[in-house]
């Protein structure tokens, strides 16, 4: 026999498991049941290679079996087993990333953590462990299917920093993890009492594909004949009970499940600790038969707009598990979306190429992507507050699925988009804002910016709320390039009120203030060419602005790239590459007293060096606004300086 100490991160975790956690600790039972299916499921797949392990384990189950003289739960299953290697790396060690990060949410929740642990455990692959909930020494008693009997291990631990291992012979292959259980499990836990089991297992357990069985007393009332004589008196036989439902939950309407069935499926399938904010069940009938249950998440996965994160679907024929994370079952753009397809359509040895290019799962995807899509928008259409949680975790994934593949998704996404507006406290949809639209207004109006506040206070706002038109609040990064994907919306061009010509006015408005202001830049052409001279390529063109109305100046970008995207692709890409730039024009308010200031001093004296200083000053502030820092900070401090000591009394 061999005595071997834990890594020090199991142990840490074994502590926490004995020492700590106090409530919820039923969900042991679940863990470990979860674990004897995944076994059985492992088994099922490796039997479609070798047909001959099935037989020799037998007809799948697991088993729980309370002895109340021992004190001890035994819970058991027929899958595939481990071998002696397999214990040592699957027990003695956390091989899992899973414990890290399982102490890192511990530790961000606090004393909420505590309180939450027993939720994690499954979450982050933990299970195993959690025995030591309930248990002062746990042992396991193991043979790999296909190994010999003399090949099967024994492992016993107190959790106290070293467990035993032994090879051993072990007659049935599968597993049998025995608990010799804490006074308080059986005292106030009832986990010997039969009856108690049988409701955590239907609490927990009841979709687990496999039988759960357990042997029970039952009690056979005593026959009387005619007379009222006891023939045959009671008596008290043993039977093995069948304690979970075993329906896939898939298979059932959903009028049948209930809300709480469907939250442990959830967690016990995707190892997912929040709750499912909606759920989906789907149908297909023509081309390809399928069922589908999908979930859509309440939380934002932890990794989810990280490289890492694995998209997909679990993938199931005929109730026997293919594949866990199959993507071509679902658009990018939906990765967010959790769930399991079972189609008899597939042959259960499928090589995952085959299956990559298979027409089947293009046609599934596309109509889960269909009933997705009609399920959010019902949402939105009848439970907004719901949808707006959505919103808040996975608009930015909607967003993304209008830009992707060169805007393919867009006329099925643009209704189920929000933004907020300058015209509405929550946020808006296409549709309504295209509803609220005053007559005569042709496009829809945009800005992009930090936040709600920031856009607010841009000088090119003015204009365009003097005329009473609302204005989209873009503050996602991503929200301007959906929008170049979306161009227009019900025949309303999308339009930047940032950007060049901006199409405000009627077309005789338009006439004379242009007039006016052609007039003006007529008579101001050669202190605009100054200006631009002492601006150099930093600007495309200085001009006169017939938008502005308190404020000096402003940037508007050119046709193309806007200031905004030209921000986000410069902090995407590596400095050392230069990024795309967006063209500048400088406009300048024709009616504020600063323009008077730069006429005056330029009439008195074209050459005047305070020009140059205006002029850089100007164009920094312009930048400014725009949340963009001037190229020299320290220069345009100085220059502000030195215009203030100027100011006399
Ligand atoms: P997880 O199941 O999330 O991987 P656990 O701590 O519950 O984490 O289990 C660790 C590993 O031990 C499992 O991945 C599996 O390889 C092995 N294991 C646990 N229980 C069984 C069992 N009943 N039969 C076979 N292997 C098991």
């Amino acid at each position: 026999m061999a005595e071997k100490s834990f890594k020090a991160e199991t142990q840490k975790l074994l502590d926490l498991m004995i020492n700590s956690i106090y409530t919820n600790r039923e969900i042991f039972l679940r863990e470990l049941i979860s674990n004897a299916s995944d076994a059985i499921d492992k088994l099922k797949f490796k039997s479609l290679t070798e047909p001959d392990l099935l037989k020799e384990c037998g007809e799948p189950e697991i088993r729980i079996t309370p002895d109340k003289e021992l004190k001890t739960l035994t819970i058991s299953d027929n899958g595939i087993g481990m071998t002696y290697n397999d214990v040592v790396e699957n027990i003695g060690t956390i091989a899992h990333s899973g414990s890290k990060e399982f102490f890192e949410k511990m530790a961000a929740e606090k004393g909420e953590g505590e309180k939450n642990a027993a939720e994690f455990i499954g979450q982050f692959g933990v299970g195993f462990y959690s025995a030591f909930m309930v248990a002062d020494r746990v042992k396991i008693r193991t043979r790999a299917a296909g190994a010999k009997v003399s090949e099967g291990v024994v492992w016993e631990s107190k959790g106290d920093g070293v467990y035993t291992i032994d090879k051993a012979s072990v007659e049935k292959c599968g597993t049998e993890i025995t608990l010799y259980l804490k006074d308080d499990a059986v005292k106030e836990m009832m986990l010997l009492d039969r009856y108690e089991l049988e409701e955590l297992v239907s609490k927990y357990s009841d979709f687990i594909r496999y039988p759960i069985k357990m042997t029970v007393e039952n009690e056979i009332p005593e026959e009387k004949d005619a007379d009222g004589k006891v023939t045959k008196e009671k008596e008290t036989v043993l039977e093995d009970k069948t304690l979970n439902s075993m329906k896939p939950l898939w298979k059932r309407e959903k009028s049948d499940v209930k809300e709480d069935e469907y939250k442990e499926f959830y967690r016990h399938t995707f190892h997912s600790y929040d709750e499912p904010l909606d759920v989906i069940q789907a149908k297909g009938e023509g081309q390809v038969e399928y069922t589908a249950l999908l979930f859509i998440p309440s939380e934002t996965p932890f990794n989810f707009y990280s490289s890492q994160f694995e998209r997909g679907l679990a993938l199931y024929c005929k109730q026997i598990f293919i594949m866990e994370k199959c993507k071509d079952l679902i658009p990018e753009y939906l990765g967010f979306v959790k769930g399991v397809v079972d189609s008899p359509d597939f042959s259960l040895n499928i090589s995952r190429e085959i299956l990559q290019h298979s027409s089947q799962l293009k046609i599934i995807s596309k109509n889960l992507e269909k009933k997705i899509l009609a399920s959010l928008k019902y949402m939105l259409e009848n439970d907004r507050e719901k949808y707006m949680k959505f919103w808040k975790e996975f608009g930015r994934a909607m967003k993304a699925g209008v830009y992707s593949d060169f805007g393919a998704h867009k006329e099925k996404l643009q209704d189920l988009l929000l933004f907020e507006s300058s015209k509405c406290d929550g946020m808006t949809t296409l549709g309504e804002y295209v509803k609220r639209m005053p007559e005569g207004q042709m496009e829809i109006y945009y800005a992009a910016g930090k936040d709600k506040e920031s856009i607010a206070g841009i000088p090119q706002m003015e204009a365009v709320a003097e005329k009473g038109y609302e204005v989209l609040y873009f503050t996602d990064k991503i929200d301007e390039f959906a929008s170049t994907m979306l161009v227009s919306y019900q025949e309303k061009p999308l339009k930047n009120i940032a950007a060049e010509d901006l199409n405000l006015d009627t077309d005789e408005e338009k006439k004379a203030k242009e007039e006016k202001r052609k007039e003006k830049e007529e008579e101001s052409k050669s202190l605009l060419e100054t200006i631009k001279k002492y601006l150099g390529s930093e600007v495309s063109e200085v001009r006169l602005s017939s938008r502005l109305k308190n404020s000096a100046v402003c940037l508007v970008s050119g046709a193309g790239l806007s200031l905004n995207m030209e921000q986000v692709l410069s902090e995407a890409t590596m400095s050392s590459m230069p990024s795309p730039k967006a063209q500048r024009i400088l406009e300048i308010n024709p009616d504020h007293k600063i323009f008077e200031k730069l006429t005056e001093i330029y009439n008195a004296d074209p050459e005047s060096p305070k020009l140059k200083d205006m002029a850089e000053v100007l164009y920094d502030q312009a930048l400014l606004i725009e949340g963009i820092t001037p190229k020299n900070p320290v220069k345009f401090a100085n220059q502000i300086s030195a215009l203030l000591s100027e100011i006399s009394l």
